[in-house]
């Protein structure tokens, strides 16, 4: 009798140590899931807030002044420079992101410049400022979490392209000859257009477009070229 008790219980043992195990592995698999479920929206989420670190970095100095561009010579810099840059959340850093553009404002104009983006200053979000040339006056145009939609089946040869973070260079760079573009513009109006452009001296906007939308994936005039 007793000896019957003991064996079923440790049958029962038995029987029960792989379900403990089974249900340890599938709490161990739910909360490793839900881990890298949170791992995954956090890297994916692609509009959020800035950080502290951005926002100290995009009141640094003085204010009113503008910043140091990047430089590919630098080697901290030019890590910076090949990073992928994230949406800005327009509405929730609606003032922060006016003061990067009037100081890339101020750096383009500094450096008489057709463009800049904000990685170019270290700051890896997608915003950039080009110049309309297909615009009466050149205004200065704003792209804020700009998309490329469809680009030209052909591509052309857009000559001596160069870049302030890559100084004392000019190389031939591989370009499409029209892309439709989306991004919101400095009053947080959504704008859909198409750009054409790669005449140097003339309208090259579309290239313009082209080289800034580059900057925000990590990606250099160098790695274009034709
Ligand atoms: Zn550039």
């Amino acid at each position: 009798m007793t000896f019957n008790v003991i064996s079923n219980a440790v049958r029962d043992i038995r029987l029960l140590l792989p379900q403990a195990f089974y249900l340890k592995r599938l709490y161990m698999n739910k909360y490793f899931t839900a881990l890298l479920l949170l791992i995954v929206f956090f890297s994916s989420c692609k509009t959020m807030k800035m950080t502290p670190l951005e926002r100290s970095s995009i009141l640094s100095g003085d204010t009113n002044a503008s910043f140091r561009v990047l430089s590919v010579d630098n080697e901290a810099d030019s890590l910076i420079l090949r990073q992928k840059c994230r949406d800005v959340d327009f509405q929730a850093d609606k003032e922060l992101i006016q003061l990067l553009i009037s100081r890339l404002k101020l750096m383009m104009a500094a450096e008489s410049g057709v463009r800049i983006a904000a990685p170019q200053v270290g700051v890896l979000r997608n915003v950039f400022l080009f110049m309309r040339f297909d615009k009466p006056e050149q205004p200065v145009e704003v792209a804020i979490n700009p998309r490329i939609l469809s680009t030209s089946p052909e591509t052309y040869c857009f000559e001596r392209d160069g870049c302030l973070s890559v100084p004392d260079r000019r190389e031939n760079t591989r370009r499409y000859v029209w892309i439709d573009v989306e991004y919101s513009n400095e009053a947080g109006k959504q704008v859909r257009e198409r750009l054409y452009g790669g005449m140097r001296g003339a309208d090259f906007t579309g290239v313009i477009f082209q080289h800034e939308f580059d900057h925000l994936q990590g990606i250099l005039y160098i790695d274009r070229i034709y």
